[in-house]
C-alpha cells in the first residue's frame, strides 16, 4: 500500500482501478521553410480543422456534461482566433520562414508563460487553456487528432495535466476520479470535476509509472490523497465511507433549495460567488439565494484589450437576467495584488498586497472605473443591485467612491440612458484599517461583505499567494475572529447588515462561530452552496453564540477546531 498525497480539488471517494492518460504534447522540431506564403495557409487550413473539431466537441459536451462544462471549449475557440496569437504566429512563419508548427508552439509559448507568471491561481490555470488550444493546431499539422479514448471499465483517470478536451475524450460514465500531477483547486481539472459531481485530486506532483487492471486505487477527494493497492481494512473502510458520503451529498442536494434555516428557525441568507455567466447558472441550480461576489475583474482579465462600456453593459446584462429579484452585489473592479491584468500595463510593484490595487486603482485609472460604473448602473435596470467598493482602508475612500458613483449617474442623465437609480452601496470589508473602523465606515454604507481571504493575510502578515506561509495563515486565528467579531457587532450596532464573501463562510468549522456573531449572509462557491446551507441547519443560534463567545477566547485556530469539534 502506498499513499501520495496531494490537493482535494473536487470532494468525493472514488475506488477502483486507474488508467494512465498521456498525450503527445511534444515540443514541435524547428524546421526551416521555403514558402512563407504556404505555410501561412497551411496554418489557417489547420485553425479551421481545428474550430471544426472544437464546435464539435462543444457540441458533445453539451449532451454527456452540461452547458457549463461546454463553455470551456467556446472559450477555447476565442483563443484559437485570438487576433494578437495569429499575427504572432504569421509573423514567425514570414520573417523568420520557420515552420507553422513551431511558431504556432513559440507564440503560444510566450502567452502561456505570461499567464504562468501571475500571482494569481485564476490565471495560471488559463495557460493550460493556451497550450492545450496550441497542441491541438500543432496535432492537426501533423494530421494526428484523436477524439475518443475507449475505456473497458469505470476507472481513476491519471495524467500529468488534463485539459478539458481531453476530458471529454471519455466515456463520462466510465470515469470514477481524477488524478492530476499537476494543477491547483482551481485549474480546469477541478472546474470540470466539481461541476460534474467526480471526485478529484490534483498537484499531487508524482504518479504511479504503471498500473496493471488488478491493482485498485483509492481516490480521496476530501482528504487529498491517493492510496494504491490498499490493505483490505483499508478498502473496506473506504467502501463505508464512500457509502456514508453518497447517501449525504445527495441529501444535501435535495434540500439545496430549501432554505437555510436553524434549528431555533432563523433563516440565514446563502447567497454565491460568481465570476460569470455559466457561474451564475450553476449558482442557481444549486439553491442560491442570490449573488454575494460577483468578481467583475475576470471578465476583464479573459479579453485581450480593456472592454468598452457596450461591451461590459452586455456581459453584466445577461448574468443579471438570469436572476429575479434576488440580491446581486456586483463588486467594482478589484484588480492590482495577485490580480494582474498584463494589457494595462500596471507598475510593477515590490509589496503588490500592500501596493495600488482594487479602489486605490480605480481612482487612478477613471478610464477603467467611469465606464465600468457606468455599464453596471445601465444593465441593471430591473435588477436588486448592491454595489460593492474593494479595498477600502478608509472613510475618505468609501466618500470619494459614492461620489464618483453619482457623477456616473449625472453622466448617464446627461446622456440620457435609462440606469438603475437606486443601487445599495456597501463596502468589503478586507483591510483591518476598515474593520477597525467599522463603526464609522457603518454610517455611510447600506452593508458590508467581509473578505476573510484578505482580512486573514492582511491581519496576520501572511502572504495568501505565498505556500511557505500558509501554515501561518488560519482564518481561524482568533485574531482574525476578533476582527470579524468587531465588524459584525459594529455593523449591527449602525442599523446594517452583514454578509461575508472570503472562503471562510464555506468552512464548516467556522459556520457555527459565524451563525454566533450573528453574520446574516453567507456567500460561497457555487459547489459548497448545498454543504453550506446543510451545516448552518445543524445548529441553533443559541448554542451557536455560546461556542463563538468561547472562540474569542481561543489561544491559536488548533484550539478553535477543538472547541467546535466539543460541540458537535
Ligand atoms: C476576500 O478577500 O476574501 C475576497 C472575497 O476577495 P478576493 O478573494 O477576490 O480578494
Ligand atoms: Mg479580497
Amino acid at each position: 500500500m502506498e499513499i501520495i498525497d496531494g490537493i482535494p480539488a473536487s470532494k468525493g471517494l472514488a475506488i477502483g482501478p486507474g488508467f494512465i492518460y498521456s498525450v503527445d504534447d511534444s515540443r514541435p522540431e524547428r524546421k526551416m521553410i521555403a514558402d512563407s506564403q504556404k505555410e501561412v495557409e497551411r496554418y489557417h487550413a489547420a485553425m479551421e480543422k481545428a474550430d471544426d473539431a472544437l464546435k464539435a466537441l462543444y457540441d458533445k459536451a453539451i449532451e454527456s456534461m452540461g452547458e457549463e462544462t461546454a463553455e470551456i471549449f467556446n472559450a477555447h475557440r476565442l483563443i484559437l482566433k485570438d487576433p494578437e496569437l495569429i499575427k504572432d504566429v504569421e509573423r514567425t512563419i514570414v520573417s523568420d520562414h520557420i515552420c507553422a508548427e513551431f511558431s504556432v508552439f513559440r507564440a503560444s509559448e510566450a502567452a502561456a508563460k505570461m499567464m504562468e507568471s501571475l500571482d494569481d491561481e485564476y490565471f495560471r490555470a488559463r495557460a493550460a487553456d493556451i497550450r492545450d488550444v496550441a497542441n491541438r493546431v500543432i496535432q492537426t499539422l501533423k494530421g494526428n487528432i484523436i477524439d475518443v479514448v475507449n475505456l473497458k471499465e469505470p476507472v481513476i483517470i491519471l495524467a500529468q495535466d488534463l485539459a478539458p478536451s481531453d476530458t471529454v475524450k471519455f466515456d463520462r460514465s466510465l470515469i470514477l476520479g481524477f488524478c492530476t500531477a499537476m494543477g491547483g483547486s482551481t485549474s480546469h481539472t477541478a472546474i470540470i470535476s466539481k461541476a460534474l459531481g467526480i471526485p478529484a485530486l490534483v498537484g499531487t506532483k508524482i504518479l504511479p509509472k504503471d498500473l496493471d487492471r488488478q491493482t485498485m486505487l483509492i481516490l480521496d477527494g476530501n482528504e487529498g490523497q491517493l492510496i494504491i493497492d490498499p490493505d483490505e481494512d483499508t478498502l473496506a473502510s473506504y467502501y463505508r465511507k464512500q457509502e456514508q458520503f453518497n447517501q449525504q451529498s445527495q441529501l444535501e442536494l435535495s434540500l439545496a433549495h430549501q432554505p437555510a434555516t436553524t434549528k431555533d428557525g432563523v433563516n440565514v441568507e446563502v447567497v454565491a460567488n460568481i465570476g460569470n455567466l455559466a457561474d451564475a447558472k450553476d449558482a442557481l441550480a444549486k439553491g442560491a439565494e442570490g449573488v454575494g461576489l460577483l468578481r467583475t475583474e475576470f471578465s476583464f482579465m479573459e479579453h485581450m484589450v480593456i472592454p468598452d462600456e457596450e461591451t461590459l453593459v452586455k456581459t453584466y446584462h445577461e448574468i443579471f437576467d438570469i436572476f429575479d429579484d434576488e440580491p446581486i452585489i456586483v463588486r467594482t473592479l478589484d484588480i492590482g495584488g495577485d490580480k494582474d491584468v498584463p494589457h494595462l500595463s500596471l507598475t510593477v510593484e515590490s509589496n503588490p498586497f500592500l501596493g495600488n490595487r482594487g479602489i486605490r486603482l480605480c481612482f487612478e485609472r477613471p478610464d477603467l472605473f467611469r465606464p465600468q460604473l457606468r455599464a453596471i448602473l445601465r444593465a441593471s435596470l430591473n435588477t436588486n443591485l448592491h454595489i460593492m467598493f474593494p479595498m477600502i482602508s478608509s472613510l475618505g475612500e468609501v466618500r470619494q467612491a459614492k461620489i464618483q458613483l453619482q457623477e456616473c449617474m449625472d453622466s448617464l442623465e446627461v446622456d440620457q440612458l435609462e440606469f438603475n437609480r437606486n443601487p445599495k452601496i456597501g463596502i468589503m470589508v478586507e483591510v483591518p484599517s476598515a474593520a477597525i473602523c467599522a463603526d464609522q465606515l457603518a454610517k455611510e454604507v447600506d452593508f458590508f461583505s467581509i473578505g476573510t481571504n484578505d482580512l486573514t493575510q492582511y491581519s496576520l502578515a501572511v502572504d495568501r499567494t505565498n505556500a511557505a506561509v500558509a501554515h501561518l495563515g488560519s482564518e481561524l486565528h482568533p485574531a482574525v475572529l476578533r476582527l470579524i467579531h468587531r465588524v459584525i457587532e459594529e455593523g449591527h450596532e449602525a442599523g446594517i447588515w452583514i454578509g461575508m464573501c472570503g472562503e471562510m463562510a464555506g468552512n464548516e468549522t467556522a459556520i457555527p462561530i459565524l451563525l454566533g456573531f450573528g453574520l446574516d449572509e453567507f456567500s460561497v462557491t457555487p459547489s459548497l452552496l448545498p454543504s453550506t446551507k446543510a451545516t448552518i441547519r445543524k445548529w441553533d443560534r443559541q448554542t451557536a453564540k455560546k461556542l463563538a463567545e468561547q472562540a474569542l477566547n481561543c489561544q491559536s485556530p488548533e484550539d478553535v477546531k477543538r472547541l467546535v469539534e466539543k460541540y458537535q
